[in-house]
This record gives C-alpha cells, structure tokens and sequence, in this order.
C-alpha cells in the first residue's frame, strides 16, 4: 500500500502561498504552507511529504538551499517543484541542476501547475512501488520463509559485521546456538505440518525474549537456530538461554493437530573468550564452541544449557 501524504508549499508570500493552498484543496489534496523555510524543512520530516512546491527567493534560505539540503541527507526520494519569477534558460538549468525535479514561473498558471503536480504525483507512486518491491526482495533474500528468522546466508555476512564492531567498540559478543530436542520424532509422529508450527512458534518464543533491534535469530539448520547477542557477556548469554530453555519446557506448543510440550538444548560461546586476530578464525571458533557446547548438552540428557562456566566445572571434575 502507498502512503499518502500533503504537499507541502513553502513560500516567504503568505498571500501567494494562500492562492496555492485554494488551488491545490480545491482538487482535494491535503496541503500545509509554511512562509517559513527553516519550519518547513521540519515540517517535511514529520509529514514524510514527498512533494514539495518551493519559493525560490527567500529571506533565510532560498529554494535552491532547501532542496540541496534535503537531498543530501534524505534517503527518500521527494519530489521538488520550484516556484519563482526566475524564467531565463541560465535560472532554469541552475534550478535543475540544485536537484529540483520541475519548475513552475510565477505568475502561476493553475492548470499547468496541477498538470506538473500529477505528473510529479505519477513518478512519486512509481518510486514507492519500487522501494515497496525492494523491501520484499530483501525480505526474500534474508529471511527464513517459514518462521521469519534470518536464513543462513544472512547470518554468514551479519555474523562478520557483529565480530567487526565488537572489537572495534571492545565490546563481549555472545552466541547461542539452539536445537530443540528429538525433533525428528516429532515430525515422524505427527507429521511435518505439526513439525512446522513448532519450528514457528518456537522461534517466536525465542524473539520474544531478545531486545528488539539488536539481537537476531537466524535458522541455521532444520531445527537448529543461532542467536547473536550483541555487548552481552557470557553470563548474560548464560541466563538468556536459560531463560529460553524455561520458557520453552513451560510451553505448549499447539499445532494443527496436536498439542505437545517439548524441549531444547543450548551451546553458548563468547567472543571475549579468544585473542585471536582473524576474523575468519573468530568466526569460526566462536561457532565451533558453540556447537561443541550443544553437543555437550545434547550428551548431559538434552533440555539444558551448557556455556564456558558448565565447560570448566566439567573439567575439573
Ligand atoms: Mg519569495
């Protein structure tokens, strides 16, 4: 779906600005004026408006100033139209070239001003088609189908970066890799459809319990999922992958046509842990861990979750 939005008229004249606002209500668009244009450039960032008709001479900054400051901090795309008494082929090509899309010469002509807003209107929508298009291909290419998680791919390049800016900031990063226990039983028993409302719901599980916008899930096998904590250290790590196991053991999970309680196994490793330079070995190391862990938990009777401290108690014993 496509966001609507007013169009906002800036413009130093309140009286010529008002002859605008009249025209544009008059075909029903929404329309905020402003005769002020530091107060417009907010009032664009509030509104989203992607259409914008601006005055080209006024007093603090001038059109040509408004629309080469959005334009070099905006990620999305407007759409500028000047308005002005400048009409001279060299004061056209430097309004174009300052980024304005089109260009109106005052006195305005009403049709042809609303003739350039709706062809200006049709670009605007083609844009948003695209950029909605962009969302979900990306969606597409990162995402796990069936239970939203990121898919392995993404986890491969996301993983780089986290490790990148964990040292950069020297911050602990912190990995999980999850498992839910005798999946195959269950897909065998019930069937695959059953097996999938439990692979979806027990990723939702998972996300409900990491802080928003920072820790990911990826679906790193059938049944297996890796969760990246950013800045957590490994006790943290520790007591939210408990904190998943508990959850997760008190569940029941409701599928299609089975209710079932089941359980899940946790290997946690901490980049903190290493010294090592290369990124590909922490990367690697750091997944290795946390598989070794898993399998640890797998082997101590599943439902459990095994991290460094477990690893070292285990050893001196
Ligand atoms: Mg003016």
């Amino acid at each position: 779906m496509q966001n609507s939005f007013p169009i906002i008229v800036i413009d130093d004249d309140p009286f010529f600005s008002e002859v605008v606002r009249q025209v544009l209500l008059h075909q029903g668009y929404e329309v905020i004026v402003s005769n002020d244009a530091a107060e417009a450039l907010d009032i664009i960032q509030t509104t989203q408006s992607r259409m914008i008709l601006c005055d080209w001479m006024m007093p603090d900054l001038s059109g040509l100033e408004v629309i080469q400051l959005l334009r070099s901090c905006d990620k999305q795309y407007r759409y500028f139209i000047l308005m002005t008494a400048k009409n001279s082929s060299d004061e056209v090509v430097a309004g174009l070239s300052a980024g304005a899309d089109d260009y109106v010469t005052k006195p305005i002509n009403k049709i042809e001003l609303l003739a350039r807003i709706q062809c200006g209107m049709r670009i605007i929508s083609q844009q948003q088609e695209i950029e909605e298009q962009n969302v979900t291909l990306k969606s597409l290419a990162e995402k796990d189908e069936l239970t939203g998680a990121y898919n392995r791919r993404y986890f491969n390049q996301a993983l780089s970066k986290e490790i990148r800016r964990a040292r950069r900031y020297q911050q602990p990063l912190s990995l999980i890799l999850a498992d839910i226990d005798h999946f195959k039983n269950i897909n065998d028993q019930w069937g695959h459809q059953a097996g999938d409302d439990i692979l979806t719901e027990y990723c939702s599980i998972q996300q409900g319990e990491l802080r928003f916008d920072v820790d990911w899930v990826a679906r790193y096998g059938g049944e297996e999922f890796v969760i990246v904590l950013p800045n957590t250290s490994h006790l943290k790590a520790l007591q939210v992958a408990e904190k998943l196991r508990q959850k997760v053991e008190l569940n029941s999970f409701v599928t299609t046509n089975v209710v079932l309680n089941v359980t899940s196994s946790y290997g946690i490793a901490t980049l903190d842990e290493t010294s090592s330079c290369d990124l590909s070995d922490e990367f690697s190391s750091l997944l290795k861990r946390a598989d070794e862990r898993l399998y640890q938990s797998k082997a101590r009777g599943r439902n459990q979750c095994t991290g460094v401290i477990h690893a070292l108690k285990a050893m001196s014993a």
